[in-house]
């Protein structure tokens, strides 16, 4: 554990620990942008930061968007575009009367829809009455100390995490962005449109796009390589292979102790493929989870002098770091950790597939991630593990 420090964030429930990696390399101290996903300073994020209340930026509720709640939004199983409009709720960077107003603009303050007198994006999501119905209809539960609250920050994270009261509405995405587009349906087009036709279209909606997913990953047969250049190869994996293949997977919950790592190894040569799996103690992000998992699944087959290893993350942010290392200064202790393992393989790549393409790292990761202790294992699994 020497390679973890200890730093505690204050936050609505006390000191939250985290791991921070220090990697396994000396080396200076870099600076990194930790508002955005990548590290990296981008001026809009810099403006939004710069607006928020600096003191508190890692506040769950009412004040900010905790980091672990923006980071959850990526990981709601839904079109990108939906991922990003719910972002731009969370950072208030939505063009409603109130932000409007406060730039300057001079427009009316107030809700088209039911008039009250200031229109925040909380308001006409979640609070403004025919928004209200929507998730009514939905089968959300609504009450005056539950559902919807004043915080937007609260209403989104009662949807996200599979412990929260909302988490069962697979649909909130589409509800959130329907509710959104039927406002400015109102707004510039004068058009009342009724809620029950919203999560009508909404729920036909999500479901439609949840069953392409798995027609896509039924599809894929073989997993699609993309190597280390970047996400646009389309060439199936061959069947016939010298070498190893090494699936990987980490997995992260705001909340949890630990953390989980999983990698499963196979080749032609042997019959039943080499598992590994092991906690560590919670970091950052689901995007360090999987960066800590690479790591270790690479040290691992050094272990076993497994030199020629094709790996596979159903993680596509993952292959972007390693394809583009400078373009992400928030992970670069893990990064250089990976470029110098690197050199121990004689041939080498990370290439992306889908998440049913990697159903036994993704099972490692999480059973050994909900485990109660500490966890160490390389194919020494009871049954059980492997379901
Ligand atoms: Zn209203």
């Amino acid at each position: 554990m020497e390679k973890y420090m200890f730093r505690s964030l204050s936050g609505n429930k006390g000191l939250i620990k985290q791991a921070i990696p220090l990697g396994e390399n000396q080396r200076g101290d870099p600076f990194s942008w930790h508002f955005t996903k990548t590290g990296r300073y981008t001026v809009k994020s810099g403006y939004h930061i710069a607006r928020l209340d600096v003191n508190q930026p890692f506040m769950a509720r009412g004040s900010g968007p905790d980091i672990t709640l923006l980071a959850s939004v990526w990981r709601v199983r839904c079109p990108p575009k939906i991922q990003h409009f719910m972002l731009q709720v969370l950072s208030d960077c939505i063009s409603i009367s109130a932000n409007l107003g406060r730039r300057g603009i001079a427009c009316d303050l107030g809700c088209v829809r039911c008039g009250t007198e200031e229109e925040t994006i909380n308001h006409a999501t979640f609070v403004c009455p025919p928004a209200r119905q929507v998730w009514a209809l939905a089968h959300v539960p609504v009450g005056p100390l539950s559902f919807p609250t004043d915080s937007v920050y609260a209403n989104v994270d009662h949807f996200l995490g599979q412990q929260n009261p909302g988490a069962h509405v697979v649909a909130f995405p589409w509800l959130m962005w329907y509710i959104w587009k039927s406002r400015n349906a109102r707004v510039f087009e004068d058009i009342v449109e009724k809620p029950e036709d919203i999560v009508r279209v909404a729920e036909g909606e999500a479901t439609g796009w949840q069953q392409a997913q798995v027609e896509d990953d039924v599809d894929i047969s073989h997993p699609i390589p993309v190597g280390l250049s970047g996400l646009a190869g389309t060439t199936s994996l061959p069947p016939v292979f010298s070498g190893y293949r090494c699936f990987i997977d980490g997995s992260w919950k705001a909340g949890d102790q630990f953390a989980g790592a999983g990698w499963c190894c196979t080749s032609l040569q042997v019959v039943s493929p080499l598992m590994g799996a092991r906690n560590f103690l919670r970091s950052l992000s689901p995007l360090h989870a999987e960066a800590e998992a690479f790591l270790w699944a690479m040290r691992c087959m050094i272990c076993h002098d497994f030199r020629d290893v094709d790996f596979y993350t159903n993680c596509s942010d993952l292959v972007k770091m390693v394809s583009s290392p400078s373009d992400w200064p928030a992970f670069t202790t893990y990064l250089e950790d990976i470029k110098i393992d690197r050199e121990e393989f004689s041939s080498f790549s990370l290439s992306l597939i889908s998440r049913n393409a990697n159903v036994s790292a993704n099972s490692l990761a999480r059973q050994a991630r909900t485990s109660p202790h500490h966890v160490l294992f390389i194919n020494n699994f009871s049954s059980h593990w492997l379901v």
